[in-house]
């Protein structure tokens, strides 16, 4: 795996340039295309057989330190990142070839936004929110937007299930009681809905394809995971091409581990599947045991967008999907314009309290 990539013209590092659909030199304008590989198909690999090879005991951290091969600075990479930028002359550094992890990513989905475009779409996403404070709208860094490729688990798998439970049936029933109806107590009735509750047992079958699991926990969890949809029938095959200039983080969540939260996300649909099967008004389960099979995964990479803001000392990070543009991210309110928002919502019942009491009653 080629750890440095200079540019033909000048010898320069060359970079993923989103705005340039390829490698592209930002010291000359040179541009050279990613050869991809044509014929690449995502296909998954065995779970099973990968785990017996795997080693349990494997560290759940890396640390990598690598020269520069631009200012020849000795740099330590942070907590599992396996490329990045030189912190000293901000050249791309790729070291994933070094990375101690048993797993390599197969896939990648490529930049496809740019930095500034991410820049634009956080605007838009800053204006179209209620209640910001307007100091943090002026608040764009464009330079401070940090490109990085973040690692996720897929999986694939088939599952059958038994389960046991209830099948709830409506009828209804004349209910008779008594009221006052002008002064006199009158007998009256009404239809009530009652549930008759049958046994139910049964084997359900599911398929699940494509189940995201963020790999690498450091970047805002539920901020990582509100990013989807990514379109993963555009996955490529992983070139370390498509890394350079970014930052490339190493799976910190082991593969075990990522099924474990694969499982969370299966479970609404089985049981949806198990109520489908169980039919009837109303569903009851009781007990539902799941066995996986054909389990097979891939360890990709989708790219972000990151940055960040401070408001009043608080740090609010945000995220760019860099293929869709979708923007996720914490925010601040502004109090002065809630209150101002209360002030203006009392004073219009007050007007509108006038003007009913005025002019109808
Ligand atoms: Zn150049
Ligand atoms: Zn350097």
């Amino acid at each position: 795996m080629e750890q440095h990539k200079p540019c033909p013209n000048c010898g320069n590092e060359l970079e993923f340039s989103a705005a340039h659909h390829g490698l592209y030199c930002t010291h000359c304008g040179t541009e050279q295309a990613v050869l991809r590989d044509p014929d690449f198909v995502p296909s998954g690999s065995d779970y099973l057989e990968v785990l017996a090879e795997l080693d349990a005991n494997a560290e759940a951290t890396e640390h990598i330190a690598i020269d520069c091969d631009n200012c020849a600075a000795h740099i330590e990479l942070p907590e599992n990142v396996v490329a990045d930028r030189c912190p000293y002359c901000d050249s791309p550094v790729v070291a994933a070839a070094l990375s101690t992890r048993a797993l390599r990513p197969t896939a990648v989905l490529p930049f496809r936004i740019s930095r500034e475009e991410a820049a634009e779409h956080y605007r838009k996403w800053l204006n179209s929110r209620w209640f910001m404070p307007n100091k943090v709208k002026r608040e764009a860094r464009i330079r401070k937007f940090k490109g990085i490729y973040m690692p996720h688990w897929t999986y694939d798998d088939n599952t059958v299930t038994s389960y046991t439970g209830r099948r709830g049936e409506y009828y209804w029933v004349d209910v008779n009681y008594t009221t006052t109806e002008n002064g006199k107590t009158v007998q009256k009735t009404r239809r009530e809905r009652r549930t008759r509750w049958y046994p139910a047992a049964g084997t359900v079958y599911d398929y699940f394809k494509n189940l995201l699991v963020p790999a690498n926990r450091t970047l805002p969890e539920e901020l990582v995971e509100e990013l989807t949809p990514w379109g993963l029938d555009a996955l490529e095959g992983y070139q370390p091409d498509y890394i350079r200039g970014h930052q490339e983080q190493s799976y910190a969540l082991p593969l075990t581990a990522g099924f474990e939260e694969a499982k969370k996300l299966m479970e609404p649909t089985i049981r949806e599947s198990i109520r489908l099967d169980i039919g009837g008004d109303e569903q009851q389960i009781l007990t539902a045991s799941t066995y996986y099979k054909n389990i097979s995964f891939k360890l990709i990479l989708l790219p972000a967008w990151e940055n960040h803001f401070e408001f009043q000392n608080k740090t609010y990070v945000f995220l760019v999907n860099a293929r869709t543009g979708e923007v996720q991210g914490k925010r601040p309110w502004s109090a002065v314009k809630l209150t101002f928002f209360i002030l203006f919502l009392v004073v219009l019942a007050a007007v509108l309290g006038y003007f009913i009491i005025n002019h109808i009653g």
